[in-house]
């Protein structure tokens, strides 16, 4: 039999699917797929964020969406061609189903789906104003007391959470929020930031003084307004702060600045929250339909108790309250973790000429910032991915197309090559005493940002203060208790100390919801974040997906939105399309809402 060309297999494959779908014979679109296949869906057909595994699950989602979701004209996507490689065809796709548009990835092995992707792009009556259909924002012709744009600004913010109440609240303000509330902006939902720091970009400032991103530019940008060419690689946290402000400025957002809110709750008869929140030393309750969440996954200290703090007459502080090393010199440093915020103090402390040892109670994982960048992401978020045509779009979409499932399997080469590549500097640090790891299954450090949120470090430059004793070092210890000047390990060994920074990491955003709402909600929609690989911090049973981000909750109306600067663009979209299509009243029945396992 002669061979197919990629483009044909595709094509074949995809009206295959069309018929069987369009027929409703859901039997014959299972038989389309591999027995080991995966189907991601971002909304679309589930609304819900949702991976199905195995052929047992695509079917049971099919019988149960496909009556009304009615998919139809499935094709290779415009101006896009598949393409083969190891056995494997490749391609974009379009579909579209009752009530959006789709963009997708599909990957065929054997001639049958392995892996789809299957995403929602607009709603069908409520797409974005862009391209053709952007805003006048002049208006030709001649009207009687006519408002300009600047006077339309200031009475919507004026009225709105006053005299109107917005769709949507967001809780938090940092780019998370920033980022929800653009889209929600362009899909004309009605929403107000609600946030307690004065200026956006201060949940940045506020950091560590010498603080970097630690992703690339290339994976940071925002949705709408990327940045410039000359932007840096690595942007120092200032400067994101001052975009975060600008962008905020520019995409006409309402943003409630040193504004906190206090407490939330929800009517179940009326369908709405009440939002009491402090706005210059006043209270205003908001009445909004939707609750967001957006308040940061790294934003609630996780701060240990040790005997003796209280007596401690030094600085000590968390590592979210540390203030930089300026006042700290020739003093001695105690800094307590080993994962990213604890490097980048002690690194900073040693440069301003402070004795600093970092205490280590169980191993850590590192990658060096240049390896990262060049085995990790380079094919999808560099330099040299933007020059062979990769965008963002895809780039994401790329990204997604990786069911969690096997996420771990592309990633262990990747690691284990960055093993082999940096094997001496590993060496050298583990001849310093530092307790290494490469993730349980060295999968390494995305598998442990999605199943943990912790437990790492890039290398920007510290390891080699570690390796070389400049930062002193004591693994395998923990705190016993503190004297009046002085941290005691578990050892016995007693570290004399002018500042004890707590670089213990955060807690889960469920905390948030306790502290906002209630205790019972909180239990009610139970853990945020993690896989449920069962691995480290993030216990089974499976999920498929995050626990609770970006998708429908255990509670009504109440979600939850963050994590790095790529998730808070990408889901930022799917979350906007959810909260669009309720406040427009398109059904939205929430296919496979995920059980709750575990409390906080
Ligand atoms: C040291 C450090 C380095 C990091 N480096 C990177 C990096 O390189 N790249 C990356 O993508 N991510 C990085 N992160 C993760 C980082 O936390 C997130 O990317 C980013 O800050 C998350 O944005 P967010 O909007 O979800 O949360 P945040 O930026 O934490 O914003 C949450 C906001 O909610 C506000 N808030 C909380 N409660 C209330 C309330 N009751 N009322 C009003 N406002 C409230 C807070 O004031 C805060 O501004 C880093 C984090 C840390 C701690």
């Amino acid at each position: 039999m002669l061979d197919k060309a990629p483009n044909g297999k595709v094509s074949d494959l995809l009206n295959a699917l069309d018929k069987a779908l369009s027929a409703g014979e859901v039997e014959h679109a299972v038989e389309l797929f591999q027995a080991d296949c995966y189907w991601r869906d971002l909304v679309i057909f589930t609304w819900n964020i949702k991976t199905m595994e195995g052929k047992e699950q695509v079917r049971d989602m099919l019988k149960a969406r496909l009556a009304d979701t009615k998919p139809s004209n499935w094709k290779i996507a415009d101006g896009e061609d598949a393409s083969e490689a190891d056995g494997i065809t490749e391609s974009w796709i379009q579909f579209e189903t009752e009530v959006a548009r789709g963009f997708g990835h599909m990957r065929l092995k054997d001639g049958r789906i392995w892996t789809l992707l299957t995403t929602m792009s607009e709603l069908k009556g409520h797409e974005e104003p862009l391209g053709f259909d952007r805003p006048m924002g002049a208006k030709h012709g001649a009207e009687r007391n006519r408002k300009t744009w600047k006077e339309e600004r200031e009475a919507e913010a004026a009225e709105l959470g006053y005299s109107r109440q917005p769709y949507c609240v967001i809780v938090g303000g940092g780019q998370g929020g920033i980022a929800l509330a653009a889209r929600l902006r362009q899909l004309d939902v009605p929403t107000i930031i609600i946030e307690k720091n004065e200026r956006p970009g201060d949940s940045w400032r506020k950091r560590y003084k010498s603080l970097c991103l630690h992703d690339p530019v290339w994976y940071d940008h925002l949705p709408y307004l990327p940045f410039p060419r000359n932007w840096p690689v690595f942007s120092p946290k200032d400067k994101i702060g001052d975009w975060l402000e600008m962008y905020t400025m520019v995409m006409e957002l309402n943003y409630w600045g040193s504004t906190e809110c206090k407490k939330a709750s929800y009517d179940e008869k009326n369908r709405e929250w009440t939002v009491v929140v402090e706005r210059d030393g006043k209270e205003i309750v908001l009445k909004p339909k939707q609750l967001v969440l957006a308040t940061g996954m790294s934003a609630k200290p996780s701060m240990p108790k040790f005997e003796g703090m209280d007596t401690f007459k030094g600085d000590q502080h968390h590592s979210s309250q540390h203030p930089g090393p300026d006042k700290y010199k020739n003093k001695k440093a105690v800094v307590i973790g080993s994962n990213n915020s604890a490097h980048d103090i002690c690194a900073a402390l040693w440069e301003a000429g402070t004795d600093v040892t970092m205490v280590q109670r169980s191993t850590t994982h590192i990658v060096r910032s240049d390896s990262l960048m060049e085995l990790g992401l380079a094919s999808l978020y560099s330099e040299q991915a933007v020059q062979t045509g990769m965008t963002t779009a895809k780039a994401d979409l790329i990204f997604a197309s990786l069911p969690y499932k096997i996420l771990h399997e592309f990633q262990i080469p990747v690691y284990n090559a960055i093993r082999e590549r940096d094997a001496d500097f590993y060496k050298r640090l583990e001849k310093a005493g530092f307790l290494l790891d490469y993730g349980d299954d060295d999968s390494g450090l995305f598998m442990k940002y999605l199943r943990r949120g912790s437990g790492y470090y890039i290398d920007v430059g510290a390891s080699e203060l570690i390796a070389n004793g400049s930062i002193k070092l004591k693994s395998g210890v923990d705190v016993k208790n503190l004297t009046e000047h002085s941290v005691i390990l578990s050892d016995g060994t007693e570290l004399p100390a002018d500042l004890v920074v707590y670089a213990t990491g955060y807690g889960s955003m469920n905390g948030w919801a306790a502290d906002l709402i209630s205790r019972e909600v909180a239990n009610k929609v139970g853990k945020v974040w993690g896989l449920g690989s069962n691995t480290t911090k993030d216990p089974g049973p499976w999920e498929g997906e995050q626990r609770n981000m970006w998708k429908p909750t255990q509670q009504e109306a109440l979600w939850f939105h963050g994590g790095n600067l790529h998730q808070s663009r990408h889901y930022s979209q799917f979350l906007s399309l959810q909260l669009k299509a309720r406040m427009e009243g398109i059904p939205t029945p929430v296919y496979g809402l995920q059980k709750v396992h575990h409390l906080g």
